[in-house]
């Protein structure tokens, strides 16, 4: 690595590995450290398995993203030989007027994407691992999914530093400063120079920010396995799709077929507040328990023997959206916290946004919803 580097990365795990892999492979000097070794358990990147779908409930215009990630998935598959996406097709399902189900048919419609809408008899004939109320709908989509987080960390860092990008692991960063256009980046082991900086620190996004004293809340959420306990067919991937459904209690649900190591579930809205320097990753039985619940009323097949659970951190936006976007103050500056438990799937084209964003300033996909200054506002209010 020369002196200075085009553009530093600090935090290289699912945004950050992505930055890297897209700027090295554009010729870029990088420099990216992370405090631990991406892929890892500590952050928001981990658990085998993270949902894509194209029909997006939380706003249409995610649909462009996504289809640009759904590309550059598969030209990543191509380079390295490895198979990262499963399509299993998707559920989006809810009482008729729900967000999950709205949401959807209306991005589905905007963006003329297959889908079908099954009510709850029609999904038992073509489905029968969920057990729907007679009131509750399905929006099939045909492209759902899922990614191996832990195999994408890992493959955009292994082509990002075959592309050249230096990449160092276990190496915090402990502060950044604008120098003149660019920054200065330090680190136990000295300073380094760069003319970009990306912050892709995840869950630790806050702690370098602490004078903008962003609206981000850190949560610790909680996902499950289950062997399914009868008909264990009806859960294999090509009979169980992908599914988020809001139950009938008001609280959103998603989970992953069987892949060999159980069904898997989680539930999205709990709103557990978390210091990711202090997590406790134990899963009380309380949690278990709840869940536990949740599968032998919805999907009854399934609440077998309780295998695992694991402890992740999502990030949170008040609106849900993303923060991608340059520094008000410190342009050469991009901030990038894309989580509030639905980023993952976009990873691959954020990295390539960031990218952008670094070295031009700007990005051919519409950020709107992402911006800083509406998070800096919503402070304010
Ligand atoms: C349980 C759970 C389920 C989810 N399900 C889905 C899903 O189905 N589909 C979907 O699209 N999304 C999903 N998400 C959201 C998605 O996983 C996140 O949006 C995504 O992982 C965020 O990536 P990131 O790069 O911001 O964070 P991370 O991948 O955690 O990377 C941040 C990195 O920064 C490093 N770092 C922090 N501080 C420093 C420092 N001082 N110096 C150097 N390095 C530092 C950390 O070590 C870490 O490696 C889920 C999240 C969770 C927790």
């Amino acid at each position: 690595m020369a002196d200075r580097a085009d553009v530093i990365i600090v935090g290289l795990g699912a945004m950050g590995s992505a930055a890297a892999y897209h700027l090295a492979k554009r010729g870029r000097r990088v420099l990216g450290f992370d405090r631990f070794h991406p892929p890892h358990t500590l952050g928001s990147s981990h658990g085998g398995t993270r949902i894509i779908r194209e029909a997006y409930m939380e706003d249409p215009s995610y649909v462009p993203l996504v289809q640009r990630a759904y590309d550059l998935w598969a030209e990543l598959e191509a380079e390295s030989g490895k198979t990262l996406l499963t399509q299993t097709g998707g559920l989006m399902i809810g009482a008729p007027d729900s967000d999950v189900v709205l949401g959807a048919l209306e991005s589905a419609r905007l963006h003329d994407l297959p889908h079908e809408l099954l009510d709850a008899a029609a999904l038992r004939g073509r489905a029968p691992g969920y057990a729907l109320p007679e009131d509750h709908v399905a929006v099939w989509e045909p492209r759902a999914g899922a990614l191996d987080p832990e195999a994408c960390v890992a493959t955009h860092l292994d082509l990002a530093a075959q592309h050249g990008a230096d990449l160092r692991f276990d190496h915090p960063v402990e502060r950044w400063r604008p120098d003149g256009d660019g920054v200065a980046v330090t680190t136990a082991q000295g300073t380094f120079l760069a003319d970009r900086l990306i912050l892709s620190a995840g869950a630790w996004t806050g702690s370098f920010h602490a004078k903008l004293e962003l609206p981000l809340r850190v949560t610790r959420q909680t996902v499950h396995w289950y062997k399914p306990a009868r008909n264990p067919e009806h859960f294999a991937p090509d009979r169980f799709p992908i599914f988020v459904w809001r139950l009938p209690g008001g609280q959103a649900i998603y989970g992953f077929p069987d892949f060999g190591d159980g069904v898997k579930a989680g539930l999205h809205d709990t709103l557990e507040d978390a210091d990711p320097d202090n997590v406790d990753r134990e899963v009380g039985q309380d949690l278990v328990d709840q869940m536990r619940d949740v599968f032998a009323r919805y999907l009854p097949d399934a609440a077998g023997e309780f295998l695992r659970a694991e402890t992740c951190l999502y990030t949170r936006t008040p609106d849900g959206h993303f923060l991608i976007d340059r520094h008000h103050r410190h342009p050469q500056v991009v901030l990038a916290s894309p989580c509030s438990g639905h980023g993952f799937k976009f990873s691959t084209v954020i990295g390539e946004v960031l990218a952008d964003l670094a070295l031009d300033g700007d990005s051919r996909f519409d950020l709107g919803l992402f911006s800083l200054q509406r998070l800096l506002r919503s402070k304010a209010s």
